[in-house]
């Protein structure tokens, strides 16, 4: 049964119960055809349905060179949005696949929560396609970690994931541990920007042993959803600390009003 042994051989298996569990499991993924990641009806292949499909925002030019916060109009090449230039991040560049909405969210929800690990390849390539030029100057991805605690209930880091799928379609290696969350902070969700800024204060290090991956190279920041831009803030301004060369972002989904205009 070349299925149960891998399955045993999964290092997410460590009890008899994430035994029964994972094969019970995939004795269901044989049984039924995979299910659309957001409406879950079922789909031919991995990931969206077609309906769901047609409704994603992906993100293109024209952005804001700096946030990558998409442009209602085109302002001309290399033009900044008001926010990069009022209020510069710590990272050089951020780049995101998607906007976030309800299928960005379904997607986002399915990978952290839902057990639904092989849509992180589809999510990766999109990144990569959105992240190409940052990727292409890159020495390595550096997910956003999670606090131990948190990755230990969660099994996994959603963030880590992507890297991944980034680093196997684009061949940049990944700094796994570069940074570290030495401060467990709460969920982002529902606090304000000023309160999302505070929560990641000195939430992030870069620890002595780690600071050989990170002097004098230039990185790239994953992470899944960017909503105030608090947590890369964080993390970059911990790598600069740190004498990286370079802080880029890559995201899957970022929070972006329509319609937004250039300076
Ligand atoms: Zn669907």
């Amino acid at each position: 049964m070349p299925i149960l042994a891998n399955i045993a051989a999964s290092p997410r298996v460590k009890s008899a119960a994430d035994l029964a569990r994972a094969i019970l499991r995939t004795t269901l993924d044989l049984a039924l055809p995979p299910l659309c990641a957001s409406c879950r009806e079922p789909v031919e292949g991995r990931g969206l349905c077609p309906s769901c499909w047609s409704k994603l925002s992906f993100i293109t030019r024209p952005y804001c060179e700096r946030l990558g916060i998409p442009f209602a109009y085109d302002p001309g090449a290399g033009i900044l949005s008001m926010e990069a230039i009022a209020d510069p991040p710590s990272y050089n560049r951020a780049r995101a696949a998607v906007r976030f909405d309800e299928i960005s969210r379904a997607l986002v929800h399915s990978l952290k929560y839902g057990d639904r690990l092989d849509l992180a390849p589809m999510m990766g390539r999109w990144m990569s396609r959105a992240g190409h030029e940052i990727l292409a100057e890159a020495d390595a991805l550096v997910p956003v970690p999670l606090h131990w605690r948190r990755q230990w209930a969660r099994r996994f880091n959603q963030s880590a994931m992507l890297a991944t799928a980034i680093s196997a379609q684009s061949g940049v290696a990944i700094a796994a541990r570069a940074l570290t969350r030495i401060k467990a902070t709460v969920q982002q969700v529902g606090l304000s920007r000023s309160e999302r800024a505070s929560n990641v204060q000195g939430a992030f290090k870069v620890l002595e042993e780690s600071k050989g991956a990170v002097v004098g190279r230039r990185l790239v920041l994953i992470d899944d959803v960017l909503t105030s831009g608090a947590t890369v803030d964080g993390c970059a301004r911990a790598l600069n600390r740190a004498g990286a060369a370079n802080v880029d972002v890559l995201i899957f989904a970022r929070v972006a009003d329509p319609g937004r205009t250039a300076i």
